[in-house]
């Protein structure tokens, strides 16, 4: 038979389609029908790569860039494997946040719909006794937060002997130190045999050694070693000395086109002093970091996905994980030290291949993180309005303690500063 190439291209076309589908995937076909409901047409790279893995059993530790679907990369087998007339907990996803945490239960409920698989999310500053009925009553699948996980097993009302998976999402993080002592607290606990996944955007090699020590012949699924940061996602700064930022800020929200932004500072206080400064002249403007009452945080995460907010200031709780479809811009008043947290941040726009825009306020001392950020996310970081005018190397000159002792204040601890107790991270941002 002879084909024109153009008959040829569109079989080919119709190939790559058809075995892209989640049908190919031997799933139950309840799932597949939540799948296109939520309006899931094919698997996303890390879909396709890690789910048939994790339907075999296999220990995974899954790379890829924000916004690339590793929430239902690992949702949709675990749902999948889910013995319906086993009422116990079978699976155990770790996430840092409490935000992150309903997030996740609700992309499960609707890749589980109509399966008769229940999942429930458990975390801090939330109701106990809905949690203890909910438990007594049975659960499936369980997402939580280390701390909560933990009140739970010392009252003895939360058993992991019947975990088949157990998850680690945000795994860096989670693996950092002010996290490690609980999730091996909880690790230590599930006895049973089960597999193990991880999963980030970001993975330093020392935390990548660590994890490993906990997995059988981990399979490593890395779809971003080029860059970590979505291609859809621009990057630019703004230099600008502390006191000048607000000023600068607020010059840059008025010329641009802005639909939803988030406005990232490196601490509660700073958060707390430039929403003062702010919410007179910008409406549709609210914060959120870790200080405050957890009702108040759902109805601030809830006005801003449903667009009632514009502006929202926030510090590094919001940094990691949170899915936004309308964000545009994520803007950095303080740069911040750290390049995965960097990375995290400013992927929370340009998700699922939108248009997005990473905007960072850098001041003189700032140079040298924005030059570090620069080189790990192998993009440059161009000043803004302009196409090629990367961060410079920053000159060599030591800080001044003067300049070192306005950022540090009294209880204020930098991110990778050695602490003298062990602490949550969500506590504290
Ligand atoms: P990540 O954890 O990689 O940062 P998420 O799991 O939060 O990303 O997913 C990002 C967005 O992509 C979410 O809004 C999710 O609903 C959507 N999404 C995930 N998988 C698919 C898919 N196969 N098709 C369409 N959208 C998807
Ligand atoms: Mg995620």
């Amino acid at each position: 038979m002879h084909l024109d190439i153009e008959e040829k291209e569109k079989l080919e076309e119709d190939e790559v389609t058809d075995n892209d589908g989640f049908s190919k995937l031997g799933l139950r076909p309840e799932i597949l029908k939540s799948l296109e409901k939520m309006g899931y047409k094919e698997p996303s790279p890390i879909q396709k790569e890690t789910i048939p893995l994790i339907m075999e059993g296999k220990d995974i530790i899954g790379q890829a860039e924000t916004g690339s679907g590793k929430t239902a990369a690992c949702g949709i087998p675990i749902v999948h494997k889910v013995d319906v007339e086993n009422i116990e907990i079978q699976a155990l996803i770790l996430v840092p946040t409490r935000e992150l945490a309903v997030q996740y239960v609700e992309e499960l409920s609707k890749i589980s719909d109509k399966t008769g698989v229940r999942c429930f999310a458990i975390y801090g500053g939330f109701s106990m006794p809905v949690q203890l009925a909910k438990l007594r009553h049975g659960v499936h699948v369980l997402v939580g937060t280390p701390g909560r996980l933990i009140d739970h097993l010392y009252r003895g009302t939360l058993h992991l002997s019947s975990i088949k998976t157990f998850v680690i999402d945000e795994a860096d993080e989670m693996l950092d130190m002010g996290f490690f002592k609980d999730v091996e607290l909880l690790a230590d606990c599930i006895i049973g045999e089960h597999q193990t996944l991880l999963f980030s955007a970001t993975m330093p090699p020392p935390i990548k050694a660590l994890s490993e020590t906990y997995m059988t012949n981990p399979s490593h699924v890395v779809l971003n070693r080029s860059t970590v940061s979505p291609k859809s996602l621009k990057h630019c700064y703004i230099k600008s000395e502390e006191v000048d930022k607000t000023d600068q800020l607020i010059k840059l929200i008025q010329g641009a086109n802005i639909t939803q932004a988030i406005i990232f500072c490196k601490s509660r206080t700073r958060v707390m002093s430039l929403f003062e400064a702010l919410k007179k002249r910008l409406k549709e403007t609210d914060f959120l970091h870790g200080g405050l009452d957890q009702a108040i945080r759902n109805k601030v995460m809830e006005k801003f996905r449903a667009g009632k907010l514009k502006y929202l200031i926030a510090t590094d709780l919001a940094g990691r994980g949170l899915d936004f479809s309308g964000i545009s811009h994520v803007i950095n008043y303080n740069v911040p030290e750290n390049p995965e947290a960097y990375i995290h941040r400013t992927g929370r726009a340009a998700r699922q291949g939108r248009e997005g825009m990473a905007i960072s306020f850098m001041s003189f001392r700032e140079t040298e993180y924005l030059h570090n950020i620069q080189n790990r996310i192998k993009v440059n970081v161009n000043k803004f309005g302009s196409e090629n005018s990367p961060v410079p190397k920053p000159s060599r000159k030591p800080h001044s303690s003067r300049r070192k002792n306005h950022y540090t204040r009294p209880g204020q601890f930098d991110r990778k500063q050695k602490r003298p107790h062990h602490r949550h991270p969500s506590n504290e941002t």
